[in-house]
């Protein structure tokens, strides 16, 4: 990761050191990203190759991005700010770091669930958080609810509650059950659990596939990550596991979103805004798909992640996952999820 308050941006055209003397001279935008995928890079170089404008990127965690661009306030270079998760979207959003966009075709190819109202951020991709059990489970629960069941007893391994993907997944299940039934159930499913919260979602998957815990919940992109894989170890480990998509008789899967906002003080909003747009085109929505394992927020599924079928998502608005942020924190508090 680049250090916050060093000014260094990789030209993604060029590869080059970029300097504060050559800011806001040439035809370019300047992108702050907590993504940290290959595939971005292909993103950006043919977003240059069509338009001529340079991309400039600083990569970082997204709190440590929200902290300097707060640092740099109206002498930020930056244009974009581009996350992982709509509840960084909100955190931004508080701090008062974006401006509204209006751009027709973004309105036209964003779902509205998926995009702020009045254009503050876009979501640009999206990605699903399932439920994955191995194969040999008794009792298979078909609802995040069914989590907190109690034959499931000593058999949930979870990822730590201060991850933003489980916030947002509380927030979601106060939007649909109520924060006094999302705290039962958050109660109950920390007595389930088979160890201590830790690790990522690919460490949970594999405590499933080697027995240690019965079952998990895991972004579909970690699974996109093991379809595509030649290795022995990692066909044996999906061999293991069975993916379920949640809620599907009710209110569908949780999705969440990759999204960006235009900076309060973008110096190049023409281009940022340009370059939101193409990230919505045929080419970009595939590369998200295809190449990152994420679904497109338009258009086909492609690559791996096809495999794991259609599902019915949640569309609960993008911005409420953000907004019951701070209730999941205390909910996962006093349930004692650390
Ligand atoms: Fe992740």
């Amino acid at each position: 990761m680049l250090k916050v308050g060093m000014p260094s941006f990789k030209n993604v055209f060029f590869m080059l050191a970029f300097s504060w003397s050559n800011f806001a001279c040439a035809d370019e935008v300047n992108i702050y990203s907590a993504r940290h995928y290959d595939t971005d890079m292909e993103m950006y170089y043919e977003f240059t190759r069509q338009t001529g404008i340079q991309v400039n990127l600083i990569e970082g965690s997204s709190d440590a991005l929200i902290q300097r661009l707060l640092n740099e306030a109206e002498l930020s270079p930056a244009d974009l700010l581009i996350t992982v998760d709509a509840g960084r979207l909100w955190r931004a959003q508080q701090e008062d770091l974006f401006q509204a966009i209006q751009s027709d075709m973004l309105e036209k190819r964003i779902p509205s669930h998926l995009r702020h109202p009045q254009g503050l951020w876009f979501g640009l991709s999206k990605r699903a958080r399932v439920i994955v059990h191995s194969k040999d489970l008794d009792f298979q629960p078909k609802n995040y609810e069914d989590l907190a069941s109690p034959e499931l007893r000593g058999l949930v391994c979870m990822r730590s509650s201060s991850n933003i993907y489980n916030l947002s997944l509380m927030a979601s299940l106060i939007a649909a059950n109520s924060a006094e039934k999302a705290e039962k159930w958050a109660k109950a499913l920390v007595a389930n659990f088979a160890r201590k919260p830790q690790g990522n979602d690919t460490a949970q998957l594999r405590a499933v596939a080697s027995g240690e815990c019965g079952v998990t919940i895991a972004n579909t992109y970690y699974l996109g990550r093991f379809l595509a894989s030649e290795k022995e170890v990692d066909k044996e480990m999906l061999a293991n596991l069975e993916v379920i998509f949640p809620n599907q008789l009710g209110r569908g899967t949780h999705i969440n979103i990759s999204g960006a906002g235009v900076v309060r003080h973008s110096p190049n909003k023409e281009n940022a805004i340009e370059f939101l747009e193409y990230l919505t085109n045929d080419f970009a929505q595939k590369l998200f798909s295809e190449g990152n394992n994420e679904y497109p927020i338009i258009g086909e599924v492609s690559g791996p992640i096809r495999e794991l079928g259609v599902f019915k998502e949640d569309k609960l608005l993008s911005s409420v996952l953000g907004a019951n942020q701070r209730e999941a924190v205390m909910i996962f508090d006093r349930a004692g999820w650390r």
